[in-house]
């Protein structure tokens, strides 16, 4: 689990910095806090790394996710087109704003496929959220050019790529907006967090505004005399938070590398089975390598082998089977089931989406056969040995 993995005492020097100021908030208390602003530190840290202009903190990649869509103007009478393959969180913010989440197809990267954006536009259509998961980039470059040409937004939800690239440029950094989680299972971890990156400075005023209750931040007096030009609501990141990511972000790189040279070392023991055939990554140097993915021929081989497997003491996950990362199991979302009675799914003045198997055929094959196993930060010589032998003893039943 990455970033979780490594903590230690980078990270307790920073919480004990702000313990000792006394003052957990990102803003306000100038004198209280004694020149300490671990927030606004690890948001210019990130816009860095990131090679973005402008980096905003918010409490969860779910609210990042619901922040950038409010600043991109989506809302009532908007569809959003988002891979079949995602977190849940992705489908939820759609209709936080109130619009309407649209499922498309996959492609070989297990990531939104490029090809089926058309099939799925409508008049409403504003904008597609390009998920890149399990640490690799979806077809990014095709998918920006299908955009630009039917005029759709782009915000990539990248909870899942932290730290990974496409040709050099970092996944988060392609679309009009880009999202990270730091939940505890994420490359990097706040315990709870995310962040919003983009170079457009309008786009960023809206999503700071709108996170803090649409204070402008530029009084240089006191937060009670900001100016304020929309309602928000609160999305603040808090300085612990803030603190931790900073202690993080200095480990990314090293927590890439390990996982790349463990992932090399499961590869190299997966490659010699029959049928095996690796995940498609378009740009294999710039993967995270936080998850294995391969698959085999047919559906039934993956499932003897992933039986084999789990009795040799390894884990895999065949997400067609997953019951938070795939649309069609999501029985309460297939349900339409909100809290409340009034929401974008029945009004009348919206389209009735349905979310069938029949309209991700790739996804429905590819996911039914693909097994994907985590890989660790810290996976000492002796436990990837273990492992290697475990995969050929399981091989053998298939
Ligand atoms: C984790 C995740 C999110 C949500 O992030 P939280 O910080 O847990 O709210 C959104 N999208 C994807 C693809 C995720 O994996």
């Amino acid at each position: 689990m990455a970033g979780a993995e490594l903590i230690g005492k980078e990270e307790c020097k920073e919480v004990m910095d702000v313990l000792g100021t006394g003052v957990f908030a990102r803003y306000s208390f100038d004198k209280e806090r004694q020149g300490i602003w671990k927030v606004r530190d690890f948001e210019k840290a990130f816009a860095k790394y990131f090679g973005s202009a402008y980096a905003l903190g918010v409490t969860s990649g779910s609210a990042a996710l619901k922040v950038a869509l409010t600043a991109l103007d989506v809302g009532p009478g908007d569809e959003v087109i988002c891979p079949a393959f995602t977190f849940m969180a992705t489908y939820e913010a759609v209709l936080e704003v109130g619009a309407i989440p649209v499922m498309a197809d996959i492609d070989d990267t297990l990531n939104l496929d490029p090809d089926d954006i058309p099939n799925k536009i409508t008049p409403r259509t504003k904008a597609v959220i390009p998920v890149h998961m399990c640490g690799a980039a979806a077809r990014i470059d095709k998918i920006l050019k299908v955009a630009k040409k039917h005029k759709l937004l782009i915000l990539e939800d990248n909870a899942q790529g932290c730290g990974a690239s496409f040709r050099g440029k970092m996944l988060g950094s392609f679309g009009q907006m880009g999202i990270f989680s730091f939940d505890h299972y994420k490359t990097i971890t706040t315990g709870e967090g995310g962040m919003i990156i983009t170079d457009d400075l309008d786009l960023y005023h809206r999503a700071e505004w709108y996170h803090d209750h649409g204070h402008d931040h530029l009084s240089t007096v006191h937060r009670a005399l900001d100016g304020r030009t929309i309602i928000g609501f609160n999305y603040r990141m808090n300085e612990f938070q803030g603190a931790i990511g900073l202690a993080q972000l200095r480990k990314l790189g090293r927590v890439i590398a390990a996982q790349k040279k463990n992932k090399a070392a499961l590869k190299e023991a997966l490659a010699p089975v029959s049928g095996v055939k690796f995940r498609m990554i378009p740009d294999p140097e710039g993967d995270s390598a936080t998850f294995l993915a391969f698959n085999l021929p047919e559906r039934k081989q993956a499932m003897i082998f992933q039986k084999a497997l789990k009795a040799e003491g390894i884990d895999t996950t065949c997400f067609k089977d997953n019951l938070w990362h795939y649309v069609p199991n999501w029985e309460h979302f297939l349900a339409k089931a909100t809290a409340q009675t009034k929401t974008a799914f029945n009004d009348p003045r919206n389209r009735r989406v349905a979310y069938s198997r029949k309209a991700i055929p790739h996804a429905e094959d590819l996911l039914g056969r693909t097994l994907i196993m985590g890989v660790g930060v810290k996976m000492p010589a002796a436990k990837l040995k273990a492992m290697r032998q475990g995969i050929a003893r399981a091989a053998a039943t298939l």
